[in-house]
């Protein structure tokens, strides 16, 4: 049977203690800045479409220094091929974990 790697996002729910600081220890970026990373999708989508690129995570990602490589690795690895699946994908397992502030 062929191993389906799961995405690390999907696992989030259930962590909890040492895991969860495991998990957040890995993340590209600091927690503060992927919640802010979401906000940014979020607003910049309501009133512009998605071209089906992850132009408004560089976006955020330039503005904020952030690491390139690491974050769009991150965001593909979970789902997150362009700004709306970011959304749709990880933002809202985020967000049931650290809510969205
Ligand atoms: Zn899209």
């Amino acid at each position: 049977m062929p191993i389906v790697r799961k995405r690390e996002i999907e696992n989030l729910e259930q962590l909890s203690g040492e895991e969860l600081k495991a998990f957040i220890d890995s993340l590209p970026a600091g927690q503060e800045s992927i919640s802010e990373l979401l906000n940014y999708l979020e607003d910049e989508l309501f009133d512009k479409k998605c071209n089906h690129s992850l132009r408004y995570s560089m976006q955020y990602i330039m503005e904020n220094r952030l690491s390139f490589p690491k974050i769009t690795g991150w965001l593909n690895d979970n789902g997150g091929y362009c700004d709306c699946k970011v959304m749709e994908q990880i933002a809202p397992i985020w967000r049931a974990k650290f809510g969205d502030d």
